[in-house]
């Protein structure tokens, strides 16, 4: 995004008390719900404060939108996908906006094409550039509350675009970037967890978590923040808190430094959408290598963990880990190297999933990953990759061992 970049000064002065507010799906599921989200922001308007609120689709809607288009087409043009998927929040906003007027409330609706949110890159995966303010800023100066839909811009050739499966909260972060102001994320739980309360009910809500720790859980599978957002704000430093829109309890600040360094790990996340691709056999040369992730590129398959093992006579086994969604892709590229490489023997594993733990503490104690390691052991199930990064480590692991590894290392770690 092309902002300019601000300081913490900035952003605590702001001097119009303005606020950026997001309520996800499930907050604005029903009438209902849509009633207690306009309930909520008078109240907050009531203390002074200008409100921004960007919402997503109701409920389920996005998935309903996306069943009907592979219904009518198997691969549905994308620039027509962001199409449909743009109208769930179109819903939304509008809804919000009546509620609130019946409420004796004044609020505007916008789109993100009409507030101005442009945007780059391909359909489906657009990033926000740039948004301009000046119908935001008109609204809030004639009292309005303004409601954004999340999620959608509009590109430099005029198409509606969407930002990626739960990029609302990006549409967020980047308005509150533009603001100068805060932003709570309001979901369906009461902040950021060590771990997903789903997959680990006994699971612990943390205070404070940095950017950097959130920025891996995000990208690692920890689908309570889309990943864009948390880089957004931490480019730009912007206050984030991430909090229940039913139970009023303190959320979670994700902030540049947290106070997370006691504990060695902060958090966990388990990635369902991983295949594993092995290729034995193949001539130790690393123009070959080369010539094997070229073609990945090529095809726009995003490869995650690589492993490579020693020669031995000459040949070598590759191992990496692609996203699910690249599977056509993939198995046309494998197809190809294949063919150049006939002695090469390829195995796409379907069943496996990516666990990581992450914890910025993790650089001030040592024996983080022999205690992962153990936890894991102690389970008697094969690991089939790793990596690590200075405040990660990763794992590939069997499907079938998932709920197994995700409470041994929860429990282990207290998250
Ligand atoms: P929204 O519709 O409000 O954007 P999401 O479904 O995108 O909500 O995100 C909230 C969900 O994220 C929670 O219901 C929870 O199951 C899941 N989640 C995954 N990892 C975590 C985590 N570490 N902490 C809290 N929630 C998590
Ligand atoms: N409605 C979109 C989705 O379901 C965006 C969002 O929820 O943030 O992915
Ligand atoms: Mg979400």
């Amino acid at each position: 995004m092309v902002l300019r970049k601000k300081s913490r000064q900035t952003q605590r002065e702001n001097p119009m008390n303005t606020i950026v507010q997001k309520y996800g799906g499930t907050s604005m599921g029903t009438i209902d719900r849509i009633k207690n989200v306009a309930r909520r922001i008078i109240a907050k308007k009531e203390q002074g404060n200008r409100m921004v609120v960007v919402v997503s689709a109701m409920g389920k809607s996005t998935d309903q939108l996306v069943a009907m288009a592979y219904a009518i087409n198997d691969r549905p043009p994308k620039r027509e996908m962001d199409m449909l998927l743009a109208t769930g929040e179109q819903v939304s906003i509008s809804m919000l906006s009546m509620a609130l007027a019946e409420m004796g409330q004044k609020a505007i609706s916008f789109t993100g094409p009409q507030v101005g949110i442009k945007t780059k890159g391909v359909h489906g995966r657009a990033r926000i550039m740039d948004i301009d303010t000046t119908k935001i800023t008109q609204a809030l100066a004639d009292d309005s509350v303004v409601i954004v839909a999340g999620f959608q811009g509009v590109n430099e050739n005029d198409d509606i675009t969407t930002l990626g499966r739960g990029g609302s909260d990006t549409s967020a972060v980047a308005l509150s970037c533009v603001l100068h102001c805060p932003c709570e994320i309001y979901t369906d739980v009461d902040g950021i967890y060590g771990v997903d309360p789903r997959l680990y009910p006994p699971a612990k809500k943390l205070d404070v978590v940095s950017y950097d720790e959130m920025l891996e859980m995000a990208s690692l599978g920890a689908g309570v923040m889309h990943t864009r957002s948390i880089e957004l704000g931490r480019k730009y430093n912007a206050d984030i808190t991430v909090a229940s829109s039913i139970h009023d309890v303190p959320g979670t600040l994700i902030t540049a430094s947290a106070a997370a360094t006691q504990k060695p790990i902060t958090g966990m996340a388990v990635y369902n959408d991983e295949m594993m691709v092995s290729i034995k056999n193949v001539p130790y040369d690393v123009n070959i290598s080369a010539r094997l992730f070229s073609a990945l590129a090529a095809a726009g398959i995003n490869v995650d963990m690589i492993s490579q093992t020693s020669p031995i006579a000459d040949r070598m086994h590759i191992s990496f880990s692609a996203s699910h969604d690249d599977i056509d892709a993939l198995e046309k590229a494998l197809a190809e190297f294949q063919a150049a490489y006939p002695q090469t023997a390829v195995d796409l594993r379907e069943d496996a999933v990516k666990m990581s733990v992450v914890g910025s503490g993790m650089k001030a104690h040592p024996g983080v990953a022999s205690k992962f390691f153990r936890l894991l052991s102690a389970q008697h199930f094969p690991i089939l990759m790793v990596t690590t990064s200075d405040i990660r480590i990763s794992c590939m692991i069997p499907a079938e061992a998932r709920e197994r590894a995700v409470m041994a290392v929860a429990d282990g770690f207290e998250l």
